[in-house]
Parts: C-alpha cells; structure tokens; sequence
C-alpha cells in the first residue's frame, strides 16, 4: 500500500490521521508544527513524539521532499530559477524574485516592498492551455501538483536559499485554478502553518471562471491577478485560446462579481506586444476597464519569442514603448507598474528550463 505524504495535509487531516492511528486529536497540531513551522524533512526528527508513535506514523506515512536538480541565477537582477524533480520524475520549476527586480520603476516602491522576497510557483507539471506567448503550453497537461508539492517549492527554496519568503505569486506553470482544491489547501497552509500573510499571496489566472467565482466565496483575501493582455476578444482568442470558452464579456462579469463580494482590488497582468496592444485604442479600453472594478495594472516587457508559434508575428516592445504607454495610463489616473525583464539571461519565463531539461 502506497503511504500517506504527511507534506501537503492541512492541521484536520492530520488530526483524522493521529486519530485513525488511536493516538489523541491534539497529536494532529503537533505534526502540523514540525511540518511546516519547523519544517523537518523525516518523521524521525519530530523528537517531541514518542518512539512508538512515531514507529506506527511509519508505517503509514512518510515525507516526501522535492528534490533540487539545478538553479540558475540571473547576473543582470538576481533572479534566480530553480529546477525540482517529483517523486515520479516529472521535473517543475520555481523562481525566486528578489524585490528590487520585481519592478522596473521601483524606486517608487515603498519600504515594505523592497524588503519583498517573492517565490512564483507551479501548479501543474505543463499546462493544456497553450497561451500562445509561453513555453510551459507547448508543454501540454502532464498532471496537476498534489498539495505538497507545492508548498514545498517554498520549503525547499528557503532551505537553499537561507532567505525568508514574504510573498507567494502562483504564476509558474500552470493554470491555479484548474488544479482548485490542492491550490486552496496549499494557501491554508502557507497562511496557518508558514505565517505568510493572505495579502501577499496572488494568484494568477488565465481567466478560468470558475475558479474566480469560487474563490470569491472562500473568504481568503488572497489577491486575484489577471493574465488579461488585451481587451479585445479577437486578439485574445489568439493569445490565449481559453478566451474562446470564456470571453471578455463573462470574464468581466466574473470580475465584477468577485469585486463585489470581496472588495479587494484586483491586478491585471499585460504583456506588452509592440504595435499589437500598446495603441491608443488600448489605452481607452484600458481607462474604462479601471473605471468598473479597482484595479491595478503591472505592464510586463516580452522578452522570450524563441518558442512563439511559427507564422505569428509578436515583437516586443521596447522599454521606451513600454514607458510611453504607462505614461498614458497615469494620465488617466490609472495605477499602473512596469515589471522588469526578471532573469531574462536565464530563460526565466515560465517552462523554459523544464523543456530544456526534457522531463
Ligand atoms: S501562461 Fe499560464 S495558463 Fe497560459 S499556457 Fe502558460 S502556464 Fe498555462
């Protein structure tokens, strides 16, 4: 029989657990401490338990840990790239994204973020969305993360890197919200059992409408951010196939419906694609997109075409272009941040380095 994975169960299952194994149901909060406060990676380093519980938890379960393959860290920003290997090894990738690299423009950055060290991480080994501007969609489906997985991206990248994480953005590979249950166990657990505060959580969506209509209901205050990209259904339909099943007009309502219920803002993420959405009509729709639900918009520089279809023409837009363009959207009042090109000498996009790798 196949063991449990202790790594990835939230404080009530481990409960259930101790008490399926005739052990009391305070027993549940202490393994919920070792494993993620303390963070031990062996049933045998939770000393404060008996020997025989122990020895009968062995039976039973074990700790799975994901195991660190290569890094690689960008000598422009710092970013730094990690590859993981899963117990059935499938390989996902990781990034940790110091603060003054998470923004172009950061010298406007308050003290609290420039303390910020933000780790993005996957939810899914591939992705069967295949956005047109990302290498993990050319990856297709391969399976969801289970719940472990995923926490232990950060685990392991505090662990190597001997830093404190403050921020969690789910933006590596894969779409969150089709992996919706391990995703929302994984947040309780960095919010409960890692002390990360639901603010500096996001999670970031192609615009699977379910998933916003149900994390509207959960009361978590996680922030929602948006791959959005334009604001035209027909050039969307090419960047991101899904907006064929949810177009613009059920994915505002979407939104909205999550505003309404939450109040928190929300975050559009906008590739900028030279002459393609950078215009003066996308600054219109732009302003009155601001104008229904608080918002903020982070613009974000194009950096990998090396695996952009053949016969699709994106280029990016220079930082210049990129500035002009933000320069308009302030003038209507709108909040808008330039991310910088993190890690773009070490293919830092998002699947890249799992490709190279061939798992
Ligand atoms: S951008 Fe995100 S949702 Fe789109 S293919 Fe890549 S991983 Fe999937």
């Amino acid at each position: 029989m196949e063991k449990i994975n202790l790594k990835g169960l939230t404080q009530e299952e481990l409960t259930e657990l101790s008490l399926s194994l005739r052990e009391k149901p305070f027993r549940g909060k202490q393994l919920f401490e070792w494993l993620y406060k303390k963070r031990i990676d062996s049933i045998d380093s939770m000393t404060t338990l008996s020997k025989a519980f122990r020895d009968k938890l062995k039976t039973k379960a074990e700790i799975c840990n994901l195991k660190f393959v290569t890094s690689y860290q960008s000598s422009i920003d710092g970013t730094t790239k990690y590859l993981f290997e899963l117990k059935d090894g499938k390989q996902i990738e990781s990034v940790l994204i110091p603060p003054r690299t998470a923004f172009y423009d950061n010298k406007s950055l308050k003290l609290d973020e420039q303390k910020r060290l933000t780790v993005c991480v996957s939810t899914q080994v591939g992705c069967p969305l295949d956005c047109i501007f990302c290498a993990t969609g050319t990856m297709g489906y391969k399976r969801n993360l289970i719940t472990g997985e995923i926490i232990d991206q950060v685990i392991q990248i505090e662990k190597i890197s001997q830093k404190k994480i403050t921020n969690i953005v789910f933006m590596g590979m894969g779409e969150p919200f089709l992996n919706y249950d391990n995703v929302i166990d994984a947040i309780r657990i960095f919010i409960d059992g890692m002390n990360i505060a639901a603010r500096r959580i996001t999670i970031s969506t192609a615009g699977w409408i379910d998933g916003i209509l149900k994390l509207a209901n959960e009361n978590l205050k996680v922030k929602l951010a948006i791959s959005l990209h334009t604001l035209k259904d027909e050039l969307r339909n090419m960047l991101i196939p899904l907006n064929r099943k949810y177009n613009l007009s059920k994915l505002l309502s979407a939104i909205s419906h999550y505003y309404e219920r939450t109040k928190l803002r929300v975050t559009y993420e906008y590739i900028v694609f030279k002459g393609l959405n950078d215009q003066d009509d996308d600054v219109k729709l732009l302003t009155k997109l601001a104008r229904k639900v608080p918002c903020k918009i982070n613009l974000i520089p194009f950096h990998s075409i090396s695996f952009v279809k053949p016969g699709i023409d994106l280029k990016p837009a220079t930082m210049e272009e990129i500035e002009l363009f933000a320069q308009k959207l302030r003038a209507n009042h709108l909040t808008v941040f330039i991310r910088s090109s993190a890690g773009e000498d070490i293919t830092a996009a998002c699947g890249q380095l799992a490709i190279k790798s061939g798992k």
